[in-house]
């Protein structure tokens, strides 16, 4: 029975999460499994508006409120279709999305009741439908004759692939690493998504058609022009990795460790596999300063507790209102005691015998936002202190790093380093070389997964587009 007043009866309600005790030393996922009666009563929360605000701000524009409906009445596998015919990964953005800024922020329930649990059913539909035995049916889809190269087989380039292949198109997927999922499967750490997640979906696209090539670096063990000539498209979803420096001097010091190469190297620890660049760093022990306030800095904060870090600070330069990171991410990283030290600035290593000793900060305070809306901040003279490390993790973000062959193949790039694929020309996501299209972070920079997986998708039905046109 539904009852159109539920939310007034029943609050919003996240899945339980794990004793904070046993988290704070485990590389599992913090939040345990919604139950069917909860996802019935977070589903039956829904005013399904006329005009959903959710379904708008979701960038991929998921049917949130129908599939909500359907997951209600317990049909599950209905649900799962319909989140598929716009989402290619929704178990993973039902984990990783940060909902209070996307979907759940757009709630109509959200200021006054609660939004509806939307991210957690969304993750309960795939897991469930998947749990029954589900697998995407392409029996009725004809196939074609071309073929796609995708490069990069993070939610980009399996975005692409999984709309090529629901339109009968044949993708191989080429990546350097040995596994797929990109910044999914090296990046995000454990407890925010189980690595068991991508090996489950991998399977899943293997069952579609779409092949893998791993271990495969494009541009040294096959040449891009190899490929042109394999393939009649190419797309290109291969991010941004050239990690943003402090610009302060010591910065080389033993002890100051960027973020990406910390996590990669936990990563590989976890499961059981090494990886020569990146080498596992144990903060066991440690006192640890991260210097930033986005994603990345949670998941580093997050990680040294798990490694048996002495204490854990992050410093960041704005208040806690203006960082970008995901709220919930940071209230996690608060239970599991790391320390949050808002409007500190760093101005200096404090570096002994070539060991990192701390960091010096100043303090800030905001001034008025910019044309953007963001606020920035100011040195606050006098204030400088130390604050003692043995061991800084830099998390300032990442800049472009395209490939050196790109602009010998014909892709343009804009100052920055992104490649110039426009979403509004007549082919969306088609770069400078008509036969390369391109999404993801090495467009748009560093963003989010589920707007990766956007580009993706709209790349791959641009392709079809293009390969009809062509006929
Ligand atoms: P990537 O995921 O970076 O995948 C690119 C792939 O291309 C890689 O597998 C790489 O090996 C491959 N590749 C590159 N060059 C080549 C080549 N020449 N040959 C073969 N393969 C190649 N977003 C969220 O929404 N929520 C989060 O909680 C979140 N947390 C994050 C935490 C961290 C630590 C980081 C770094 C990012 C996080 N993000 C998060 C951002 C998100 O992961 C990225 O925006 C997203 O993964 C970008 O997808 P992509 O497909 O463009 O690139
Ligand atoms: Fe919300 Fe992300 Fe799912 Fe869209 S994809 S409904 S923004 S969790």
């Amino acid at each position: 029975m539904s009852n159109d007043f539920q939310f007034l009866e029943v609050e919003r309600h996240d899945p339980a999460k794990v004793d904070v005790q046993q988290r704070k030393t485990q590389f599992i996922e913090i939040y345990t499994e919604f139950q069917q009666e909860q996802v019935h009563q977070q589903a039956d929360r829904c005013l399904d508006c006329g005009n959903p605000y959710c379904e708008w701000k979701c960038p991929v524009h998921n049917y949130i409120p129908n599939w909500l409906e359907l997951a209600k009445q317990g049909r599950i596998i209905e649900a799962v279709e319909l989140s598929h015919q716009t989402n290619s990964l929704p178990e993973v953005c039902g984990r990783v999305c940060p909902q209070d800024r996307l979907c759940e922020g757009a709630c109509t329930l959200n200021d006054e009741y609660g939004a509806v649990t939307i991210g957690n059913v969304e993750k309960y539909i795939t897991d469930k439908a998947i749990s029954m035995g589900w697998t995407p049916d392409l029996s009725k889809v004809e196939s074609r004759p071309e073929t796609v190269a995708v490069i990069g087989a993070g939610p980009a380039g399996l975005a692409c692939a999984d709309v090529l292949a629901r339109n009968g198109i044949k993708a191989v997927v080429y990546d350097s690493y040995q596994e797929i999922g990109g910044l999914l499967t090296y990046g995000i750490p454990a407890f925010k998504l189980d690595k068991g997640v991508m090996q489950t979906r991998r399977k899943i696209f293997e069952g579609m058609g779409i092949e893998f090539v791993l271990n495969t670096h494009v541009g040294t063990d096959i040449s891009f022009n190899e490929l042109a000539t394999q393939h009649q498209a190419v797309f290109l979803g291969m991010g941004t990795y050239k990690a943003m420096t402090a610009g302060l001097a010591g910065e080389d010091a033993h002890g100051i460790i960027q973020a990406l190469p910390y996590l990669i190297g936990n990563t590989h620890e976890v499961m059981g596999s090494v990886d020569a660049d990146n080498p596992y760093i144990s903060l066991k022990g440690k006192k640890v300063v991260v210097l930033g306030g986005g994603d990345t800095a949670m998941d580093c904060v997050r990680t040294a507790v798990r490694q048996g870090a002495e204490r854990v600070i992050c410093a960041y330069r704005r208040d806690q209102a203006n960082m970008p990171g995901s709220r919930r991410e940071v209230s996690n990283a608060q239970e599991e005691g790391v320390q949050f030290n808002f409007n500190q600035q760093p101005v200096a290593f404090e570096v002994q015998d070539g060991s990192v000793k701390g960091v010096h900060v100043v303090n800030t305070e905001m001034t008025e936002a910019d044309a953007s809306g963001r606020q920035g901040c100011k040195a606050i003279d006098g204030s400088e202190h130390l604050l003692e490390a043995d061991a800084v993790i830099i998390a300032f973000g990442f800049q472009p790093s395209p490939a050196p062959w790109l602009e010998s193949i014909g892709v343009q790039l804009d100052k920055k380093g992104l490649v110039i694929a426009p979403n509004d020309s007549d082919y969306a996501y088609q770069t400078s070389n008509p036969k390369v299209f391109a999404g993801g972070d090495m467009v748009r920079g560093s963003d989010l997964v589920v707007t990766a997986i956007d580009e993706g998708r709209k790349a791959a039905a641009a392709i079809v587009d293009y390969f009809d046109d062509k006929k």
